[in-house]
């Protein structure tokens, strides 16, 4: 199993203990695969978090692991949320970070949408 180069799941991450409730968030959507919230420091006019309900350090973690009922679940759980702000029309981008290269902060798998105005390159000069 890859955790792209991070340690085993932290049950401590804080994405774990919003998942348990002991953090608060701001809720846009919840079913029994997924949790999606507001991003605390929004990058764009929408930028939501998309988690899985389960412990999974990334995006080769959850894949490599969890049941194809949580990966579906999951997904569409991502595309509902896109779809409830407005973003299929318009467009918008999904992301996920994994492991040091990528920049994740949070070791707890997560897709960002982002959305609501021009999103310009995809990955800035290095
Ligand atoms: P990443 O770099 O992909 O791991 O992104 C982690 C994201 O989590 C960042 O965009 C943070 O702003 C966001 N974040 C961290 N803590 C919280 C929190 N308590 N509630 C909502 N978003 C958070």
């Amino acid at each position: 199993m890859s955790t792209n180069g991070l340690p085993p799941y932290d049950p401590q991450n804080i994405f774990a203990r919003i998942l348990r409730g002991e953090i608060p968030c701001k809720r846009v959507h919840e079913d029994a695969f997924a949790l999606a919230f507001h991003d605390i420091n929004p990058l764009a006019p929408v930028h939501v978090l998309v988690i899985p309900k389960g412990e999974y350090v990334s995006a080769a973690d959850f894949h490599a692991t969890a049941s194809d009922a949580a990966i579906a679940g999951f997904w569409r759980a991502v595309a509902k949320v896109a779809s409830e702000f407005g973003l299929d029309a318009t467009g918008h981008r999904l992301l996920s970070n994994m492991g040091n290269d990528a920049g994740q902060e949070v070791p707890h798998f997560h897709v960002h949408i982002f959305g609501g105005r021009r999103l310009g390159r995809m990955v800035p000069p290095g």
